[in-house]
């Protein structure tokens, strides 16, 4: 499948992995809009959080405590977490994604 992020995941792409583990894989946004701006990934292709169901449970539970596990590891005292969601939300690559941004007082 022609999906950046599951090529990344395959590592037939390089990227700066900050996390890595069965399920998920983080890595530093190409294109930083914070001092520390990860992508948290399933490595499963899920397109977004409209194509979720009940199965997903448990992954995107794990994405969102990965991203708590990735903040404290980095120290940052606070940080946003967004998923954007379809081209009117501004999501530009279909394979679930979950930003996490901050460093702002570093
Ligand atoms: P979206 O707008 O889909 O929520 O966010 C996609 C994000 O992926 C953007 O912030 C963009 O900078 C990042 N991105 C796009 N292509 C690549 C890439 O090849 N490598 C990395 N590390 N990030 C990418
Ligand atoms: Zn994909």
């Amino acid at each position: 499948m022609d999906c950046i992020f599951c090529k990344i995941a395959k590592k037939e792409l390089n990227s700066e992995v900050v996390y890595e583990d069965d399920d998920i894989i983080a890595f530093n946004d190409i294109n930083p809009s914070a001092p520390v701006h990860i992508l948290v990934v399933p490595k499963e292709h899920i397109e977004s959080i409209a194509h979720l169901n009940g199965n997903h449970q448990g992954i995107i539970s794990k994405i969102i405590f990965t991203a708590k596990k990735i903040a404290e590891d980095k120290k940052l005292v606070g940080y946003k977490l967004v998923f954007n969601v379809g081209r009117e939300g501004g999501q530009i690559i279909d394979h679930l994604h979950l930003h996490l941004l901050g460093g702002w007082n570093k």
